[in-house]
């Protein structure tokens, strides 16, 4: 059972004005995919680099497997690590290299033998297994790179960014197999990026982080249809959520409601004791509904772009100095300053806090950190 809790952790580098960690606390399950998610600078990289024992933090604790691991060196720690840059050895020949961490171990040959067979197998690596590196493909450098880090059975499976240096048809295949590997040999994976698509694909869980905080921690379809503030769904989506200020209403009856323009819609009932306060409603491209004729209640705009992108299109319009957009069929059409006429559908609606930007609907798909 390899499951991993990080308690609390707080990494300030030295010289540096703001912590590059902040009381993280992540608790990971036996066999868990968890991907580290954000912009640039968010600790993504430094978390992980704590997990392997390439770093320290300053307080805090990290449990692996039961086993208090925080101050132990990498080598004590039993775990394995796929970096960005391939880090593969350029004199030895494929099958040297997959089978490193067994050499290192002192692994007999005949069990060496066929763990390295078994990985070339798993990454497609069987016709390389006699070539050096540099007659490799950078896709092909990565597998090697990932079948040495599986030879070795290890607790957990660390992996920084390993696709990025590939090129987007070959990463997409290569994530795919990525997440049939990991499923198959089911060891614990840390996995960092930051490419949406690529946490929202390969991850169980998702851990978004910002300025060195977890932002939301969930399973990928509700980070990015159920954000828990404002950051997480200006940062998921591309394009990104559309957020719309207003004032929630006291309604009439029990009900809570919200005007958008000509549209009124009504909030869960639980929000109701919020009415008078300004809120953020928060709606996908994809769900708001345009329309070149009106209907219903729609609200009136006036399109400023429109922007074909193959399978759909996306059309940013002006309602009262808000620019939304709406992500249509590319069998819609549209130009610049044709009028148009939105809808958003109330069960696609997130409700968010004015000033703290904080979701105020609460719920199990609500995870947080
Ligand atoms: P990226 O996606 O760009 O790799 P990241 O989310 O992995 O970013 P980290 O590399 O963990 O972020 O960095 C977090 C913060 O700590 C950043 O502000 C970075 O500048 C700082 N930092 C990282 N490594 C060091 C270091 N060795 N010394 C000083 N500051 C550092």
């Amino acid at each position: 059972m390899t499951d991993v809790h990080l308690r609390n952790l707080f990494k300030t580098y030295p010289g540096a004005k703001t912590p590059a960690t902040k009381d993280v606390s992540l608790d990971i399950a036996d066999g868990e995919f968890v991907v580290l998610l954000g912009p640039s600078g968010c600790g993504k990289t430094t978390l992980l680099r704590m997990l392997a024992g390439l770093e320290m933090p300053d307080s805090g604790q990290i449990v692996v497997g039961g086993r208090d691991v925080t101050y132990l060196p990498p080598k004590d720690r039993n775990l394995s690590m796929v970096f960005q840059s391939y880090a593969v050895f350029p004199h030895r020949k494929v099958r040297d290299n997959i089978a490193f961490g067994l050499t290192m171990r002192r692994t007999d040959r005949r069990e060496t033998e066929r763990k390295v067979a078994w990985a070339a197998e798993l990454l497609q690596l069987e016709p390389y297994l006699d070539r050096y590196p540099a007659q490799l493909s950078g896709g092909q450098r990565q597998r090697v790179a990932v079948a040495r880090a599986i030879v070795v059975d290890a607790d957990v499976l660390l992996m920084d960014e390993p696709l990025s240096n590939l090129d987007s048809l070959l990463r997409l295949s290569f994530r795919a197999d990525l997440k049939k590997l990991v499923e198959s040999i089911g060891t614990t994976t840390v996995y960092v990026t930051h490419d949406q698509s690529e946490a929202l694909s390969l991850g169980d869980r998702v851990a978004v982080l910002r300025n060195g905080e977890i932002a939301q921690l969930a399973p990928p379809l509700d980070v990015y249809s159920r954000p828990a503030n404002r950051f997480v769904g200006g940062f998921l989506g591309s394009p990104p959520m559309n957020f719309l200020a207003t004032t929630l209403d006291a309604g009439e009856g029990a009900e809570a409601t919200a005007d958008l323009g000509t549209q009124t819609v009504r909030a869960p009932a639980a929000l109701r004791p919020h009415h008078g306060r300004p809120v953020l409603l928060g709606i996908r491209p994809e769900a708001v509904r345009v329309s070149t004729t009106r209907e219903g209640d729609a609200v009136r705009g006036q399109v400023k772009v429109f922007e074909p992108m193959g399978s759909a299109v996306l059309v940013t319009v002006d309602v009262d100095g808000q620019l939304i957009k709406a992500q249509a069929p590319n069998t819609f059409r549209a130009a610049s300053d044709d009028t148009v006429w939105l809808t958003f559908p109330a069960s696609e609606l997130r409700w968010y806090d004015a000033e703290t930007e904080l979701a105020l609907e609460t719920g199990p798909a609500l995870e947080t950190a």
